[in-house]
């Protein structure tokens, strides 16, 4: 009864702030830099890579055709683009259905420090290394971003990520060759996952590596 109250309170204001033309936006996530950043890390997380991230507000609109703001922790080197790239999605109105960094609470709470989380959050930075492998995934420098993940399966074999997620072209949150988020992101010079032909796709992922940042990634790399 509660909730009902509350969510018909919620759509009066929507529907009050859509009539006098200000259109509302929902605050997802609101974290501090250093919440953001050093909070909720595993323990082996490197602080020589987590002092070159920064925290972006973004906008988006949500799968409730309202404005939502939210944050994407990402490497500096790609704070523009991100700016950009989510200006673009905006634009397109594609539905993303939140953003908020692994550190945030909510994310916590489905999933210690963000690994293998079984939300539909979009994010980039999280500590980890690429799945079968020693080597630190992209996501741990701060420069890949998985959108909508459970409409956008990581694919390899029988393994699904996360698991029990489907990939179907005609979910509107869903990535395609020619969705408007793909554009937007190859057009600042990101890869897309989706466009893997080995043994594995990963229609949620893109990456970005500015090429003066490969030595510096190679220097964790080397053992
Ligand atoms: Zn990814």
């Amino acid at each position: 009864m509660f909730r009902f109250l509350i969510k018909g309170l919620w759509l009066s204001v929507v529907s009050l702030a859509v009539l006098f033309g200000c259109a509302p936006v929902v605050f997802d996530s609101s974290l501090s830099s250093d919440e953001a950043i050093y909070t909720n890390q595993p323990p082996d997380v490197i602080a020589s890579i987590q002092e070159r991230l920064v925290v972006v507000p973004v906008r988006y609109y949500g799968p409730d055709g309202v404005v939502h703001q939210g944050q994407v922790v990402v490497h500096k080197a790609l704070e523009g683009d991100i700016r950009l790239i989510f200006e673009r999605i905006k634009r397109s109105r594609f539905p993303v259905e939140s953003v908020l960094p692994i550190a945030h609470p909510l994310i916590q709470k489905k999933a210690l420090y963000g690994l293998s989380p079984d939300t539909n959050n979009t994010s980039a930075y999280v500590w980890r290394p690429i799945v079968d492998s020693r080597h630190l995934s992209k996501h741990a420098f701060g420069l890949a971003v998985d959108i909508n993940p459970r409409k956008n399966p990581y694919i390899k074999g029988d393994l699904i990520l996360p698991p029990g997620a489907t990939y179907d072209p005609s979910d509107p949150e869903t990535l395609l060759p020619d969705s408007p988020v793909v554009k937007a992101f190859k057009k600042q010079g990101w890869e897309w996952g989706g466009d893997w032909t080995g043994e594995k796709v990963d229609y949620m992922h893109f990456q970005k590596v500015p090429p003066n940042l490969e030595e510096w990634i190679e220097s964790y790399h080397s053992e």
